[in-house]
């Protein structure tokens, strides 16, 4: 994906948010701090979506984090995103 992809990727976008956050934190990086505000703000997205909908997106997300953490730790794998 070339720069100007990367502007208009949102996933790119988040990241670099957090990586700029985790630059301005003082040592050690507060990780699970970082993770944690991505967790409420895709609690605040899935929130949007109908009651009877929530769960079944929520499932989706959580299985999804897993399938990226697992294709940005094994490296032979294909993947979306570097
Ligand atoms: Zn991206």
């Amino acid at each position: 994906m070339d720069r100007q992809e990367d502007d208009d990727c949102l996933h790119c976008k988040l990241r670099d948010v957090a990586m700029a956050h985790a630059k301005g934190m003082a040592p050690p990086v507060n990780l699970p701090e970082i993770a944690s505000f991505f967790a409420e703000a895709l609690a605040d997205v899935i929130a949007v979506a109908p009651l009877n909908q929530q769960r079944r997106i929520t499932n989706y997300a959580i299985e999804e984090l897993h399938r990226f953490l697992r294709a940005k730790t094994e490296p032979a794998k294909i993947r979306k995103h570097s």
